[in-house]
């Protein structure tokens, strides 16, 4: 088995740049620009606290869709996962992250899971407080006590290009709201959902989740346990399913560990017991995922034997 080292990582990020070539930079991101489009960083601790990053791994991106899982570890702390999977299934889908002919056709009228807009919206209206920014606040401070960095924030332009660029989102909103599934204030969900969108993170802050996910959701500096482990089961369970959307099932064969993307081209990798990674490539393709990212991820899982099924 190939040792993790930072020189080892830095070759693998050689090797998997090239895939850039076949995304594209998501443009509505405001601080995005075609130069960014060969970026390619990571970040790796493992459960023994050692860190690895190789390439370029200080760029601060929005969390966008991997905000998805904090969303849902949150939702379970209030509600439970009875509750939360009576409003959201927790089946994969094959179609895209945004897609609304699903909520249509599906009998319950229920989003099928919560990794989609339409489900993570609907999660996103059960989390506890009395408004969006309370509520965000809430969704913050756990957001820090995960990553231990506790200068995490919102990006106002962000969160100002979410609402802007937020049609379809307030479509499947307002959808689940006239079937019944979303009961709450629609606006309110929307706003703490694009609240959620806008966080910058950086490669290391995005393994710090990858991480906390993988050592059984403690603290990582007091130790302190932030959430039961049978809720981290739930969680990873489901990035497994349907993290990488309509390309979960080629992530399930390819990686063989829970991850979870975002439109920035970042993913959070998980490894139980292992180790947690964090990965910013913004080229993506058409399904939401970062084509070097996604490459990269699959050497990994190769060289380092991360596959949970197996390895050779
Ligand atoms: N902000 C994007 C949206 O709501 C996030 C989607 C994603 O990262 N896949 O559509």
């Amino acid at each position: 088995m190939q040792e993790l080292t930072n020189e080892y990582l830095q070759e693998a990020i050689e090797d998997s740049r090239p895939f850039a070539s076949s995304g594209s930079v998501n443009m509505t991101i405001p601080q995005f620009d075609e130069t960014m489009k060969d970026y390619l960083g990571i970040s790796i601790i493992t459960t023994d606290g050692e860190c690895f990053s190789a390439g370029d791994t200080n760029q601060y991106v929005p969390m966008q869709s991997t905000s998805k899982i904090i969303g849902l570890m949150l939702a379970l702390q209030d509600f439970g996962k009875e509750r939360v999977f009576q409003t959201v299934g927790m089946e994969p889908m094959g179609d895209f992250f945004n897609s609304i002919s699903q909520l249509e056709s599906y009998d319950t009228h229920k989003p099928f899971n919560p990794m989609i807009n339409a489900g993570a919206i609907a999660v996103a209206a059960l989390i506890k407080g009395q408004n969006a920014e309370k509520r965000f606040d809430r969704y913050l401070k756990f957001l820090r006590q995960i990553t231990n960095n506790h200068e995490l924030e919102m990006s106002e332009e962000v969160y100002q290009s979410e609402k802007a660029n937020g049609a379809r989102n307030r479509s499947l909103a307002y959808f689940m709201h006239s079937t019944g599934t979303l009961v709450s204030d629609v606006e309110d969900a929307l706003d703490l959902y694009f609240r959620m969108n806008s966080v910058m993170m950086c490669g290391h802050d995005f393994a710090r989740v990858g991480l906390f996910l993988a050592k059984g959701g403690l603290d990582l500096d007091t130790g302190e346990k932030l959430i039961p482990s049978h809720h981290l089961r739930t969680v990873k369970a489901i990035m497994m399913s349907s993290g990488m959307y309509n390309s979960s099932g080629h992530f399930a064969v390819e990686a063989g560990f829970p991850c979870k993307s975002g439109v920035s081209g970042s993913i959070i990798g998980s490894i139980p017991g292992r180790m947690g990674l964090g990965i910013v490539g913004p080229a993506i393709d058409e399904k939401g995922n970062s084509t070097a990212g996604g490459a990269l991820i699959k050497k990994l899982s190769q060289d380092l034997e991360l596959n949970m099924f197996g390895v050779e």
